[in-house]
Parts: structure tokens; sequence; C-alpha cells
């Protein structure tokens, strides 16, 4: 019944946040730019006229458009050598607010920008004016906002270190390009369930909850024992913790890397092996979706409303920067897998999978989800239970994260 009328609730939060009516779609049919003597222009075609505002971002230097939420539909950008520019991405900043970023090479200041309405044949254009600039009148001069458009978003920090869709990204190296590497990586682990919510309970009545917090102590343990990382973890009893407060945990301690460490049952008692997750919004299939509603049923254990706004705002945050944290965890995660082969850990087919795993969500750690074997899989979850067994495992996920680590340095250092 209460589940009916959460149904009902969400139904209703829908209509009542639908628009009346429905502006027609945006879209970006072009964007081009043109070198002057004086300055480079850059020429946004809209299909309509839209709000707008430009402004520039500091570390490293962008400039940045955004837009009523758009469909992107430019084929291909010429970007002229003597300008600067290393990329153009675009995305979704926040519901109804969509992003254009141009990667410039040297401090730049936008001089003009401004809405040309469709006339004489030509569609509706914004034109952004910009050109170099030293440091100092950068520094000066760079928060200065062009344009009206009103975003709930801050200007600055918030999208410092993000990266979002990158028009010509498949190419990019998949490891961190916006943040230099610390001597000393922070590494989060996150031990699954815990408190009120066991997790999987196994064949043996072991409960997920104490065999991922066992496993979490000790992979800490022999991390910290090298030397090259700080660990932490998002709990270290047996408490409940939501879904939205690990994620928030990992950023607000600074993680480098944050893993979920869980051991899941199914329904097929004969399945074994470990796999490592990462973030999609479509599951790989239909075993690793029930997999993940499961996991991401922890918050409803622990009585807290899905509808959270950490959850939404998680939501919105995703779309800035998850296409480049998206690729670091990917590779992470097939990293990982290697180790886990290497190690002698059995494996499931394609153990590199995705779904949408709510703790999977913070928009700029690197973040992967391993599920180190099935409870529900009598040998597996005996030999989970076992210290040795769990050792094997730690020693195959240590050597996946110094992987990771050496290909982070060699990125940065190159
Ligand atoms: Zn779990």
């Amino acid at each position: 019944m209460q589940r009916f009328f959460f149904h009902i609730f969400i139904f209703l939060t829908v209509l009542v946040c639908a628009p009346a009516v429905q502006a027609q779609n945006l879209s970006v049919n072009d964007l081009r730019f043109g070198v002057h003597a004086d300055k480079t222009r850059m020429v946004i075609e809209l299909s309509r006229v839209s709000s707008f505002r430009a402004f520039m971002l500091s570390d490293p230097v962008r400039l940045v458009v955004d837009l009523e939420s758009f469909d992107w539909r430019v084929n291909t950008i010429t970007q002229p050598t003597s300008a600067g520019i290393s990329s153009v991405r675009n995305g979704l900043l926040e519901p109804g607010i969509s992003r254009i970023v141009v990667d410039m090479q040297n401090p730049t200041l936008i001089q003009n920008a401004f809405l040309l309405p469709a006339a004489q044949g030509q569609p509706n254009r914004l034109v952004v004016d910009f050109g170099p600039a030293s440091a100092q009148d950068f520094a000066q001069r760079f928060k200065t906002i062009h344009g009206s458009l009103k975003t709930n978003a801050p200007t600055t920090q918030a999208q410092t270190r993000s990266n979002i869709n990158t028009a010509s990204g498949s190419g990019a190296p998949p490891t961190p390009s916006y943040k230099p590497p610390r001597a000393k990586p922070v590494i989060v682990l996150d031990p699954g369930h815990g408190g009120q919510d066991p997790g999987a309970v196994g064949a043996n009545r072991m409960f997920e909850k104490n065999i991922t917090l066992a496993t979490a102590r000790e992979l800490k343990k022999q991390l910290e024992a090298s030397g090259r990382y700080t660990v932490k973890l998002t709990r270290n009893s047996d408490k409940f913790i939501r879904l939205s407060h690990r994620v928030k945990k990992a950023r607000d301690m600074g993680g480098d890397l944050f893993i979920s460490i869980h051991a899941d049952s199914i329904d097929k008692p004969n399945v074994r092996g470990a796999s490592v997750y990462t973030l999609s919004n479509t599951a790989s299939d239909a075993q690793t979706a029930r997999l993940a509603a499961r996991e991401n049923k922890a918050d409803l254990i622990g009585g807290v409303d899905l509808t959270h706004e950490d959850e939404q705002v998680a939501d919105i945050l995703i779309d800035l920067a998850m296409r480049d944290t998206m690729n670091q965890s990917k590779f992470f995660a097939n990293t990982l897998v290697d180790h886990l082969k290497k190690g002698g850990v059995r494996t499931l087919p394609n153990p590199h999978r995705y779904a949408g795993f709510a703790v999977l969500k913070a928009p700029d750690i690197p973040s992967v989800l391993a599920e180190i074997g099935f409870m529900s899989n009598k040998t597996e979850v005996a030999n989970l239970s076992s210290p040795a067994y769990r050792k094997k495992i730690v020693k195959a996920l240590q050597r996946g994260i110094d992987a990771y680590f050496a290909r982070v340095q060699k990125n940065n250092s190159g």
C-alpha cells in the first residue's frame, strides 16, 4: 500500500513540475570561429532566441556559455589554430540549462557577447568575441558575466574540477587531467551495508555487511602498509549509512578513488565469481539491473526518503563532471578486473559491468563497486568468510590500485 502511495506521489510531482506550456525545444545547430586582427569571434547558431550568459573560468582557462537546455546538432567544429582553442564541449548543467565549454590554452577575456535575432535569411545567433589577455588582466577581469541567464549553479569552484561531455573525448587519456596527482593519493573504501541493513545473508548465515567491513579493513591495512596511500573508510563499525552520505563522505574526505565493496546474492545458487561495476544509466544486463536495484534499496531499509534533495543534487552534478570521471572509473574497473584474474580470483563472465548504483554517483571521484563474490554460493560464501581468502582478494585489489595510480602518475608527468 505504501508503495502505491509513493507512486501516486511521484506521479503528482511530475505533473506539478511539468511546465504548462512547453517552449519550443532549443537546438544549437552550428558553432564556428572566425579569427580577426583584434579578436576571435565565436558564432553559435540557435533554433530560436534563448537567454544566455557567458563568462570565463580559471585553472584551466575556459570560456563558458550557458543557454536554455539545448539539443546539440553541431556536426563538426573547425578550430582555427591561431585562436588558442584546445577543445569544445557541451553538456547539461542543471535541469533547463545547458553549457558549452571552450577550453583555452592561454588567458583569454570575453570582449563582448550578444544575440542577433534571425534576419535577412540568417538564423538566430549568439556571438561571443574574445581575445588573449595578460595573466594580470585575466585575474582581475575573468569573473565578469555577460548576459542575464539565471542558473542555480555556482560559477566558480564547482566547475573548475569538472569536465563535461567532450566533443573529441573518446581519445582522451582515461586518467585525471584536471587534478595534479598527490604525493599520497586518498583512497576511500566503502564497506557495503551496515547496521540494520545486513545486505545479503549467506548460505552459512554470514552477513554481507560483516564480510565487506572485514575486507575493507584488510585492504586499508595492506594499502597503508605500502606507505603509498592515505586510506579512509566510510564506516569502520556496524552502522547504517545512507548511500548519498557515503558519496558525500568520499568527497569530504578528498577521495582520489572510491571503492564500494559488496558481496551480493542472487537466486541462482551455482553462480559465483567477482565482478566490478561502474555507473551507467542502463544496466549491462537484467541480472545486473536487479543487483543495482537491490543495492540501491539499502536506503529504504534505513527508512530514508529517496526523494531527498542530496540525490537530486548528485544527479545534477553527474552530467557536469561525469564524462571524464566515467572514463577514469572504467579504466580503473578494467585494471581491477585484470588484477583479480591475475591474482587467481574467480570472476564472472564479462566481469566489468555497468549499472545505476547510487553509491557510484560522486561526479569528480573515479568510483567502482566491487562485488567480491556471491553470498548465495556455498563455496564462495565459505571462501569470503575466511580471512585467508579475503587476503587473496585484497592482494589483487591492491595490485590493481597500484597499477591505476602508476598510470595516473605517468599521464600527469608525460
Ligand atoms: Zn551489497
